[in-house]
């Protein structure tokens, strides 16, 4: 193993809703005192890093916006890798389409004709929206998902995801989209060429089986379950897909990481 970097899921693995989990603040220090480079990964395209800048600070956790890469983000990259200048139709909230116009896409809201629909989670999807982008897609366009989370986990229920409105177009169209968000690879060329490292230079730090660790694996990357969140040593033993490594919490991470430290030097 020559470890460089690290991708690390959000949700699970660095905090738990608003309440950061043990050692999270301490494995980022550690991180980088030892110049293992990172990428926080989240699905989320609802914000923008600029939010988990702030969030992540009110957890005593310093980083930049460069090092946090949303599905959101990803799916800019993505547009802007077909085309440098584009028009696209969003089902998705601010987040997503600043980030799509930041890229000099343009978001239209009536066309009879744009290059890409891209969908995301926005929580006024309705009937119109629908309608648009199956006329739209019908019509051309490639269908983009930023993420195919069906459901996410809100503190006392169970919320519909991206994924959900994902579905409703896909169902519409007749058309299955490319997806961008973990665990697609999409997502994972992007941040390996953001952290300037090779596949087997990287890991990915996250708490779902389903989704961080067989992403990883789709990846060819080194994968590091943590049990904070809500993969649980049952489900790795029924599953088929195994990690590389398991770890209670970010503390026994860091403490494997030392040592594999100085077992190189
Ligand atoms: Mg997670």
């Amino acid at each position: 193993m020559s470890l460089k970097g690290l991708l690390i899921d959000l949700d699970g693995s660095i905090y738990k809703g608003n309440t950061s989990l043990h050692y999270s603040r301490e494995f980022i220090e550690f991180l980088r005192k030892v110049n293992i480079k990172f990428l926080f990964l989240t699905n989320n395209s609802t914000q923008l890093p600029m939010d988990y800048v702030n969030k992540l600070r009110n957890m005593d956790i310093e980083t930049k916006e460069e090092e946090i890469l949303t599905s959101g983000i990803a799916t800019a990259i993505y547009l802007s890798s077909l085309k440098n200048v584009g028009n696209a139709y969003v089902i998705g909230e601010e987040a997503l389409k600043k980030a799509i116009i930041s890229v000099n896409w343009k978001v239209l809201e009536d066309a009879d004709y744009v290059d890409a629909v891209v969908v995301g989670l926005d929580r006024s999807f309705n009937f119109e929206k629908l309608r648009k982008a199956n006329y739209l897609i019908r019509n051309g366009a490639k269908f983009i998902a930023t993420n195919p989370d069906k459901t996410f986990p809100m503190e006392n229920r169970i919320d519909p995801g991206a994924g959900s409105l994902v579905a409703a177009v896909s169902a519409a169209s007749e058309k299955k989209p490319i997806v961008i968000g973990k665990p697609s690879p999409y997502i994972g060329k992007i941040a390996l060429s953001k952290l300037g490292l090779k596949s087997h230079e990287v890991g990915i730090v996250g708490d779902r089986l389903d989704t961080d660790i067989l992403f990883g694996k789709r990846l060819k990357i080194k994968t590091f379950l943590v049990l904070t969140g809500i993969s649980k040593r049952e489900d790795m033993e029924k599953s088929k897909i195994k990690p590389d490594f398991v770890f209670e919490n970010l503390e026994e991470m860091t403490m494997f990481l030392k040592g594999y430290l100085e077992n190189k030097s």
